[in-house]
């Protein structure tokens, strides 16, 4: 049960003191539905408003905190002109101006000859001073409250500076001392508050020195982050190291069939992986497994000689994907490389359905079918298997903990081995998963053509299309790839529709366009048409499959590259270069091109190994992002960054297995602080591992 003291914070958003059903909304949208989750949402920058000139002196452009006296209203002369207060001081005059304001709510706020405290910019008008909807309105008792260093959070249309913080110094309000979990040698030396207290330092800063990432109340509460994640990871390894799992050695008779039959040989590090799958799978202990490597690198060949591993031990294995496409293409694939085995590899996914559906379930369960792929179908109540023994999870970040779980609930002592084609750096690796065991693809399969990486800008366009006519009149396929509109995909449908209808007019009518409000399957019959090279050339917003192998596709035009992500630019271009044709990568860009955006781009003409690129866009986003880009699908952080506190994982991680050394079970009253400490960050996979003991 989650401790009491921390039931104010866990609360609705709604039951702050002035915050209604309507602004609810709107604090929720920028930070999430909970009090906890605005307590997570840190300021982005401070505004001093302290500065607190008489009206003649401030200067324009500036940001004052001003007494003044409301002189008189000036209502609008006609619609969509602004209406005016006419405000003064001994000094001279100000006029407030405001859009679409209520009348009476300024009647209100601005009562005539009485005074009033106003912060906001300060602009020239017709050679006289005026602001535009003040920031902040108060009474002279309530100025002191104005007139001090304000915190910038982030804002929504709707949500005004003054109820952001209103929400959130009722969240700072709500939110109790808590037993100390942290060190306190480590404390005194990094000279962090409590939590409370950081929590308070955090949300009030006093000088952009506080709002950086080493800050003592920022980093603290990055650690108290780490800590507890480090914490819920080491209570998950431990528990799972107890469930009895299955020694799967087979006499690799399968295997030699089908390594015999390829039509290659497999590369040192496919090699090397297989060797440390099937040491994993031998063993006694569950596997847990990850395999990275880059689009392209040959993951699925590893997978299936591991699944024909399972099989020679007298099991069935599973393999999930994430779409519908990836799942059919994977099972072309196996069924092409297994046939030598005689592997029984079936395709279950939401459209197979009725009677085919009910004598493919019935085979499964009889234990006839060696090898299942499929979609989230999988996890189907009406899916038994025989005896399920592997689970191979292709591009695992798409699917979630419990998905995971319910899956190896239905075999016995399950081996897991997740394969992703994102390379996480090491720090994020640690931070996300712990000391995970994972295998990684670093070399590319032979006969892979190097991709030629262009960036051109994007008035260029004409001279690109061009290229791709003489691409698909030698009979190849293109990509193209739209811009990502941040969180609006109206806008990038939109561009992409335009883009779509420009290349038909070049081309005729041999493009195709997908995007993410495309019903599943129209979308997947688009994509298998450019498999099946009936389209030339494939318009896409970033939906492209991760994953999808077209062979025959040698161009990939990035629109907008500057907008993307290293890693996403990274995978768009692994699309390609796949077969024997030489190919090329244009990212287009917006002139001028900003700094880091440059940097990205000359990453990616220097080097094409994902892990390389991987830690380069670490240090490129420095400062920025949380972990948990949306792309990599790695768990969320809210407070701690990488790279900047990589210093605070490495003492977390130390510390989360000294305390586990100490009282394994969390059990003492010296773990109390701990127990809470896995609530407040609901590390509750951590804290099932408890309760089931
Ligand atoms: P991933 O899943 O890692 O993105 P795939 O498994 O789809 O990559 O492999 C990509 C392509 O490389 C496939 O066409 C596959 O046949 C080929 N391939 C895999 N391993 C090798 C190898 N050792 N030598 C040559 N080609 C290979
Ligand atoms: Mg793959």
């Amino acid at each position: 049960m989650r401790p009491q003291s921390l039931f104010p914070i866990f609360g609705d958003i709604g039951a702050l003191p002035g915050i209604g059903p309507r602004l609810k909304g709107l604090v929720a949208r920028v930070a999430g539905p909970r009090i906890v989750d605005l307590l997570w949402t840190l300021p982005t920058g401070l505004v001093d408003r302290r500065h607190a000139p008489k009206i003649a002196n401030a200067g324009f452009g500036e940001i004052a905190t001003i007494t003044l006296r409301i002189d008189a209203h000036e209502k609008p002369g006609a619609p969509k002109r602004p209406y005016r207060v006419i405000c003064s001081d001994e000094t001279g005059y100000l006029t407030l101006v405001f859009f679409h304001a209520k009348q009476d709510w300024l009647e209100k706020t601005y009562p005539v000859g009485e005074t009033r405290v106003v912060s906001g910019r300060v602009d020239e008008f017709g050679g006289g001073r005026q602001m535009t909807h003040p920031d902040f309105v108060a009474t002279v008792a309530e100025a002191d409250r104005i007139r001090t260093v304000h915190p910038v959070y982030p804002l929504t249309q709707g949500l005004t500076r003054t109820v952001m913080k209103r929400a959130v110094d009722g969240a700072l309000d709500r939110a109790a001392a808590l037993p100390e979990w942290a060190d306190p040698n480590l404390m005194a030396q990094r000279q962090w508050p409590g939590w409370r207290e950081a929590l308070q330092q955090a949300h009030r800063p006093e000088s952009g020195t506080d709002l950086l990432p080493d800050a003592p109340a920022r980093s603290r509460l990055a650690y108290d982050e780490l800590l507890a994640t480090q914490l819920a990871l080491l209570l998950v390894r431990q528990r799972q190291r107890r469930i009895q799992g299955r020694a799967q050695a087979g006499d690799g008779r399968l295997r030699a069939k089908i390594a015999g039959a390829l039509p290659y040989s497999l590369t040192g590090s496919q090699k090397t992986a297989l060797d440390e799958i099937t040491r994993d799978m031998a063993a006694p202990a569950r596997m847990a497994r990850m395999l990275q490597g880059d689009v392209g690198s040959g993951k699925t060949v590893v997978s299936l000689l591991a699944m024909a591993a399972a099989v020679e031990a007298g099991g069935q294995a599973a393999l999930m994907a994430p779409t519908e496409i990836l799942a059919q293409q994977h099972l072309e694939t196996l069924r092409t490389l297994g046939a030598p085995a005689g592997l029984r590899i079936e395709l279950l996914t939401g459209r197979c359905k009725g009677a085919g559906r009910k004598a493919l379930t019935a085979d499964i369960e009889a234990g006839n079918v060696n090898i299942v792929v499929g979609t989230h179908a999988l996890f189907s109540e009406d899916v038994n298997f025989s005896d399920l023994a592997l689970i191979v999870i292709d591009e695992q970040h798409r699917f979630g903990v419990q998905q995971r779980m319910a899956l190896a609930g239905k075999g016995r002592g399950v081996d897991t081995l997740t394969m992703t084609a994102t390379p996480i750096p090491r720090t994020l690796m640690l931070a996300a998963y712990g000391d995970i065991d994972t295998s990684k693809l670093t070399e590319k399969p032979a006969g892979r053509q190097p991709v030629e990486t262009r960036a051109m800008p994007i008035d260029r366009l004409e001279q690109v299309a061009a290229g791709i006519r003489r691409t698909v009149d030698g009979g190849a396929q293109a990509f193209w790839v739209c811009p990502l509109v941040d969180e609006s995909d109206v806008l990038d449908v939109t561009a992409a529709t335009a883009r779509h209808a420009w290349l038909q007019e070049q081309f005729g009518g041999s493009v195709e366009l997908v995007h993410g409000r495309m019903k599943p399957a129209e979308k997947d019959a688009a994509m298998q048409r450019f498999i099946d090279n009936e389209t030339a050339v494939l318009v896409a917003t970033t939906v492209v499959e991760v994953g999808v192998d077209v062979p025959n596709a040698s161009v990939m035009v990035v629109e907008h590259a500057e907008r993307f992500g290293l890693a996403q630019l990274h995978q768009l271009r692994g699309r390609i270069g796949r077969g024997g044709r030489k190919s090329s990568c244009v990212l287009l860009y917006e002139p001028p091109l900003a700094e880091t955006a440059r940097a990205r781009i000359d990453v990616l003409r220097r080097t094409d190994d994902g892990f390389v690129i991987a830690e380069e866009d670490l240090r490129l986003r420095g400062g920025g992002e949380a972990l948990g880009t949306r792309q990599s699908g790695m768990p969320a952080f809210r407070l701690a960054r990488f790279p900047e506190h990589g210093d605070l994982l490495e003492i977390a991680r130390t510390d989360a297995r000294l305390a586990l050394d100490r009282d394994p079970e969390l059990k003492g009253s010296r773990s109390e602080a701990l127990r809470t400490l896995l609530y407040l960050f609901e590390r509750e996979e951590g804290v099932r591992m408890l309760r089931s003991g």
